[in-house]
């Protein structure tokens, strides 16, 4: 037994679950009462060499979207070594878990505590700013370091996203320049970072933002050693399949290679969602059926959060043997808290006979997912076993999905 909600919190010495099934089938077999966490840890593995082999610079891994110690290990064992930390809580999650590891603190507003024990404790040297208020918060904490590596935060648009990070962060490229201008004074290493808004279903999104990349360093003059292109690399869900993921390197790189600064500067990425999304999927019991609403026993305040929140659709399957034969049906779920906020519209195809007592198999939960999850009214899912088979959708392998219309779009 593993529990995720713990990653952050005290050490956990087992990195790796122990047991290992062929497929999620295998575990309804065993009448799970709570939700059981699958983990693909060679899903996770392919990603990761995917970015490594064809991203045009450097990818490190946001940790933020599944900050599990095994996913961790998994993605630095296959060539990520570079992380995007974002609290001092993920600092020393990562610096324990791989020690080999290189931290970037990437969070534009850290507390200078954090900062401190970051720069003398972890040996983070990359540190991301969007106010002269935090560069003077770096310079103190560190004591006047000489060997930091700072990136200002551009604003840029959500609009292709699913996600919105456009309003919180970030300074407007026609502002920048006092900014970049004093982040070059007090800076090894000067970048320039932005992150256009998780789940971007466009490469344009990338192009457009590396224009105001390309605006702030003319007007600001200062030469860039980093273009960091942050996250936002899509996966695949019902309903929002994005272009393949070579079409965004693609879009990158020409941008890239037209700034001003390109001959001198590198290019990095922080993946989030990519890396992990396909890493874990939930099996879940259903425990009531009224008409087309389904009770499950996990939900919003478990690894659903997505889906009751923002209405985000994860393809799912239905686990019985035989299959049922039953033609598909919209349903949506309930979650087991006593909320009425603990409700998922979807919508999810399942056969039309699904009822009580089935397992339900739901995908592509690796990224924000497990990372949410809370113990709210004594629900959760407890136990993480490792599966060999596929996950439900895949960007980085050509899989037949296991249901044809898992992934239809409606
Ligand atoms: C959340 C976040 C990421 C990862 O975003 P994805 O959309 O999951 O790829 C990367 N960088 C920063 C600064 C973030 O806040």
């Amino acid at each position: 037994m593993h529990k995720h909600h713990s990653a952050l919190g005290l050490a956990s010495p087992s990195i790796i679950p122990v047991t290992a099934v062929d497929g999620a089938i295998d575990i309804a077999k065993r009448t799970p009462v709570q939700p059981v966490t699958l983990i693909r840890p060679h899903a996770a593995a392919r990603a990761a060499r995917f970015f490594v082999e064809k991203f045009p610079g450097r990818s490190m891994y946001a940790v933020k979207a599944n900050p599990s110690p095994e996913l961790i290990a998994t993605l630095y064992a296959n060539g990520i070594t570079h992380f995007d930390v974002a609290s001092i809580a993920e600092v020393r999650l990562v610096a324990r878990t791989v020690p080999g590891a290189t931290l970037c603190f990437m969070h534009p507003v850290k507390a200078e505590e954090a900062i401190a024990e970051a720069y003398f404790t972890h040996g983070v040297r990359v540190f991301s700013l969007d106010s002269l208020e935090e560069l003077e918060k770096i310079v103190r904490a560190t004591k006047n370091a000489s060997d930091l590596t700072l990136c200002v935060r551009l604003r840029v648009s959500s609009e292709h996203s699913k996600l919105s990070l456009a309003s919180k962060f970030g300074v407007a490229a026609h502002e920048a320049k006092p900014l970049l201008f004093a982040a070059r004074q007090a800076a090894d290493a000067l970048g320039i970072c932005f992150h256009v808004g998780s789940q971007a279903m466009t490469p344009e999104a990338y192009a457009e933002a590396m224009e105001r990349v390309r605006l702030a360093i003319v007007e600001a003059a200062v030469t860039v050693d980093v273009i960091d292109v942050g996250g936002g690399f899509p996966s695949s869900y019902p309903g929002m399949e994005p272009p393949p993921l070579e079409r965004y390197f693609e879009t990158i790189h020409r941008a890239f290679e037209s700034l001003p600064v390109s001959y001198s500067a590198e290019l990095w990425a922080e993946p989030g969602r990519a890396l992990c999304a396909e890493y874990s999927s939930l099996v879940v019991r259903v425990e009531k059926r009224r008409g087309n609403e389904l009770y499950i026993n996990d939900g919003a305040y478990g690894a659903l959060f997505d889906a009751a929140h923002i209405g985000w659709r994860f393809p799912v399957t239905l686990l019985r043997e035989p299959q049922s034969t039953v033609r598909d049906h919209p349903f949506s779920f309930y979650g087991p808290t006593c909320d009425d906020l603990d409700h998922m519209v979807g919508p999810f195809l399942l056969p039309a006979d699904v009822q009580a007592g089935d397992y339900i198999e739901i995908g592509m939960l690796g990224a924000y997912g497990a990372a949410m999850r809370t113990a709210f009214n004594g629900f959760g899912s407890d136990e993480t076993i490792v599966t060999t088979d596929e996950p439900m959708v895949s960007l980085y392998a050509d899989i037949e999905p296991k249901v044809a219309n898992n992934v239809v779009t409606l």
